[in-house]
């Protein structure tokens, strides 16, 4: 758990630990009552299968899955499933719970949850994959349900895991019920807007913030980090708005350009080269954490966790920070922001565009009925819209932090949710 660097300083190991260091501070900020505090310092539910898969070379590997609900208070859990090697108990908890924070936030009717495999999927072949999947997806079938429990896409996933999972799904089953889960390929009824969703949503968020600010976008500029589907759909729709991108990286390579880097033209060259930006001329190379602070007026980093430490804080120069990522500052960096007057958009509203797009896709789903891109972008607009600014109202009633404003934000709503159940 949290190891002790010194007495008055504590690193917080766990993301289960940074979590609840977030949640008691808010607690205190707003005074919520400790029936409510201890339900949500308690998952509901945790879910460990073993699962054993035939390899391509014809032996038998055996892969950790996980699934944790954390809430079901404001209705079925909802949260994405994880494909890398650092998936454990402790991460899909902290991610859980972030997901029952994140969807009160973005006021959508629904509890959190989260999955995970451990395994390095960029090390295994399609097939492979398929057969982990399906196996994930048959030991879990009693935990997922489409209002009960309904999975998506995360890091290492994307809609062909989502289209494998509904298969397996609807056999066990023996019916076609596609909101079982989200972010699925637009021919099973996936929803349009939502592979680029997530990005957008920070995007609107960033122009929440600069326009709080009192900065012209097109006079901004920032560095993205991580170019997968947040990073790169967040670096192209904020160039889109006139922001200068200074400065893009992946976990091959970082790039600056003090002229701003064409994006379009990244965009097309990981087309070409496996999906990574090693090798893209469109700026010079520099060191990941130089991107972390370079002198731009907004750092979205939209790659990995616990990337912005108490080092990486003190030499900041962003005025805005925007988490595309989940859990991307450490709580002891969270002070040091503070001091230095930065403003933090924190994760659980600034990537909430993912789930607003899953919670539109069951709704269609539900429905039967498919709205047009517009149609869907109109509505993820005005939802982060106003997550965003439901956010700023509390931070500045309750003089904290956005991060903060967030929490108390969610637990207004999740508090609600608990009371108005009751306990045994
Ligand atoms: N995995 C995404 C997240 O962390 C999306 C979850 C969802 O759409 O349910 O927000």
């Amino acid at each position: 758990m949290s190891a002790h660097t010194a007495a008055s300083q504590v690193v917080h190991e766990s993301m289960f630990d940074s979590v609840l260091a977030r949640l008691d501070a808010a607690v205190k900020a707003m005074n919520l009552s400790e029936e409510v505090a201890q339900v949500l310092r308690n998952p509901q539910k945790l879910v460990k299968v073993s699962l054993p898969v035939m390899m391509d070379s014809g032996k038998v590997q055996i892969f950790e899955g996980y699934r944790c609900v954390h809430s079901t208070h404001l209705g079925p859990s909802k949260g994405g499933i994880r494909y890398a090697m650092d998936v454990n108990q402790d991460e899909v908890m902290a991610l859980a719970a972030w997901m029952s924070f994140k969807c009160a936030v973005a006021n959508l009717p629904y509890g959190g949850g989260k999955g995970g495999v451990k395994c390095d999927p960029r090390k295994m072949s399609v097939g492979e994959l398929e057969r982990l999947t399906r196996a994930y997806a048959k030991s879990m079938r009693d935990v997922f349900g489409v209002n009960k429990d309904i999975p998506a896409p995360d890091m290492g996933t994307s809609g062909r895991e989502m289209a494998w999972i509904l298969d397996e799904l609807n056999k066990i089953h023996g019916e076609d019920a596609p909101g079982v889960i989200t972010g699925k390929p637009i021919a099973l009824g996936g929803s349009l807007g939502r592979d680029a969703a997530t990005g957008r949503g920070v995007m609107v968020s960033t122009l929440c913030a600069l326009n709080k600010m009192g900065i012209d976008p097109k006079k901004a500029t920032a560095a993205v980090q991580g170019f997968g589907n947040v990073g790169s759909h967040t670096a192209r729709l904020l160039s889109e708005k006139g922001i200068k991108i200074c400065a893009i990286g992946d976990h091959t390579a970082t790039f600056y350009n003090e002229k701003g880097i064409d994006i379009h033209a990244a965009l097309e060259y990981v087309k070409t080269s496996g999906g990574v930006l090693k090798g893209f001329k469109g700026g010079v190379e520099i060191k990941p954490n130089e991107l972390l602070t370079a002198k731009v007026d907004v750092l979205v980093p939209a790659a990995l966790q616990n990337v912005i430490t108490e080092e990486v804080a003190h030499n900041i120069h962003a005025k805005l920070i925007v988490e595309g990522a989940n859990g991307p500052t450490t709580p002891e960096a969270d002070s040091i922001l503070q001091e230095k007057n930065i403003i933090v958009v924190p994760d659980i509203l600034a990537n909430g565009g993912g789930v607003t797009v899953s919670y539109f896709e069951w709704v269609q789903n539900k429905m039967g009925y498919y709205w047009t891109e517009n149609e869907v972008n109109e509505k993820h607009d005005l939802s982060m819209e106003t997550a965003f600014n439901n956010v700023w109202t509390n931070a500045h009633e309750y003089k904290t932090t956005m991060r903060l404003g967030a929490y108390i934000t969610a637990l207004k709503k999740i508090e609600q949710g608990v009371k108005l159940k009751g306990f045994y």
